[in-house]
């Protein structure tokens, strides 16, 4: 290895000790807080901690790709902040009681254990093929009887909430002056956009359940007001202080939850605690359209996440759902899922490239493939900063990957450089590719950790099936390997009229072909 390698090298390993230790979790780092609606610099109660909790799934069915939006916006989050170099907490919890889930009991003739267990089992499968990593605490509402009981109570002492005759307990939002501010809009407002009930037993129509009585035959627990259930609302707010405190840092959700169920936290904490803000910052994902529709369960529209998960595998899930702002909403079509694919195929064709110059021994001296990957190995430290920039600016995982495709634009041009591949820069440079792809994208997006073998494969099998379902006829590899064997006979004679023939024939069939000094490759479009 040259000299100037060695420098060079040598330097980028310093600054990345440098910047991979403490001083990473004092990177500014800035979100766009649903409250107030403004981008702020985040700071955490301690210093280099975040306490993190995200609304989980009412567990009574399986989940829809628009759940999985959701999940994957909090695994985004989780994994930002371990990469930042935060010591995270991260609560996530399974709401397992619930009118649906009493009606699917009944419908499926299940105990209330068996239905939540049978639907958490069905989401977990889902997740870990999404490959999302675990939360510190997965929690579920009736493990924390005792602690919303307490709460209520709590509520109840504070003068925010009053009990009916039946033993209802309603959280009063006339006594809680900044009820709303979450939603940023006014009450009457608030009020117009609810399906509100009619309820002759509330003080205010926006009044909420705290706790309610069980009808005959419904799952119950006893309280100091009647035997019953929580109401949605509390049991996030009675987990998260239990197992987070008072005050967190962060709190995510889908945008649909903002109101009511976010702003009913916020009050139902701070009435309990007194403890403000309750939590520091709020992200909320924006809803992923299905077709232009909005994607939810009642609208009937929907894709099941594992239909989606076994037929694409979890790195194109991820690369659908985190290629775009979380902010912004995302329309799931066939496009969509096409230039994810794509995407993630010119990621690991890359990568492919780089696994095996790194498994090259032999390299020759040549002074001006060493100057080419010289600025390349410089380019590699600073697309490494620009991602960290972009997560650090509101999770901007678009930005991220823009300056990733940059990059391996640059890798592919060096590589076609004469002799580039032949060099020890090489070898170092494919090194440092691959490092750029797992630690800064695989390790917050998810994708590009695998064997590209294994991947490439898998996106093959992809484009076979999609190609056959738009009723395409499918050439197979055996017809593939025919035509260009005979294209490399009738090159040699010289009839560049049939080469070109078969080229053309085989765009025709969606296969592009690549000559090079090794020989020709190809792939499908
Ligand atoms: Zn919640």
């Amino acid at each position: 290895m040259c000299f100037y390698y060695q420098k060079l090298t040598s330097t980028i390993q310093t600054k990345q000790d440098k910047s991979d230790m403490a001083t990473l979790t004092e990177r500014p780092i800035y979100f766009t807080n649903s409250k107030g609606h403004k981008k702020e610099r985040f700071s955490p109660q301690v210093p280099g901690e975040v306490k993190f909790y995200s609304c989980g799934p009412t567990v009574y069915g399986p989940i829809h790709v628009g759940n999985l939006r959701a999940a994957l916006t909090a695994d985004l989050i989780f994994r930002f902040f371990k990469k930042m170099g935060f010591k995270v907490t991260y609560v996530r919890n399974y709401t397992d009681i619930d009118d649906r889930i009493i009606g699917q009991m009944i419908q499926e003739k299940l105990t209330l254990e068996a239905i939540t267990q049978k639907y958490i089992t069905s989401v977990e499968q889902d997740y870990a093929l999404a490959l999302m990593e675990e939360p510190t605490h997965k929690t579920k509402v009736t493990d924390h009887l005792p602690e919303i009981v307490t709460m209520i109570e709590q509520i109840l002492q504070h003068q925010h909430g009053y009990v009916t005759d039946e033993g209802e307990v309603f959280f009063s939002i006339d006594s809680f002056k900044s009820y709303g501010s979450l939603s940023n809009k006014p009450l009457d407002e608030l009020q117009a956009g609810q399906r509100v009930e009619v309820n002759p037993k509330k003080r205010n129509p926006l009044d909420f359940s705290l706790w309610k009585p069980a009808k005959p035959g419904e799952p119950s627990w006893s309280s100091p007001w009647a035997k019953g259930r929580p109401g949605w609302h509390i049991e996030c707010s009675a987990m998260a202080c239990k197992w987070l405190g008072a005050q967190m840092d962060v709190h995510h959700g889908g945008v649909d939850l903002i109101f009511p169920h976010h702003e009913n936290e916020i009050a139902q904490s701070e009435a309990a605690t007194g403890a403000q803000p309750y939590a520091k910052v709020w992200l909320h994902n924006a809803f992923l359209n299905l077709s232009g529709e909005k994607m939810s369960k009642s609208l009937g529209n929907i894709v099941s996440a594992r239909d989606f998960l076994a037929h694409y595998g979890g790195e194109v899930a991820r690369m659908v759902m985190l290629s775009v702002h979380y902010r912004s909403s995302l329309d799931f079509n066939g496009e969509a899922v096409d230039h994810a694919v794509t995407a993630l195929a010119r990621i690991y064709e890359a990568k492919e490239k780089a696994e095996k110059l790194r498994e090259k021994k032999i390299s020759l001296p040549d002074p001006m493939a060493e100057q080419v990957w010289g600025g390349f190995l410089m380019e590699c430290e600073r697309t490494r900063s620009a991602i960290r920039d972009h997560y650090c600016n509101d999770l901007n995982t678009a930005g991220a990957l823009s300056e990733f495709f940059t990059l391996t634009r640059e890798w592919n041009r060096c590589l076609a450089h004469p002799n580039a591949e032949n060099t020890s820069g090489a070898i170092l440079a494919a090194n440092e590719w691959i490092k750029v792809l797992e630690e800064e994208i695989g390790s917050v997006i998810g994708v590009g950790r695998a064997r590209s073998e294994t991947v490439l494969k898998k996106l093959e099998e992809i484009k076979v099936l999609r190609a056959e379902n738009e009723g395409q006829k499918v050439m197979t590899e055996a017809e593939v390997s025919l035509l260009l064997e005979e294209r490399k006979q009738v090159r040699l004679e010289k009839n560049f009229k049939r080469s070109d023939e078969i080229r053309d024939l085989l765009l025709a069939a969606g296969i592009e072909i690549k000559d090079s000094p090794q020989g020709t490759t190809w792939k499908r479009r």
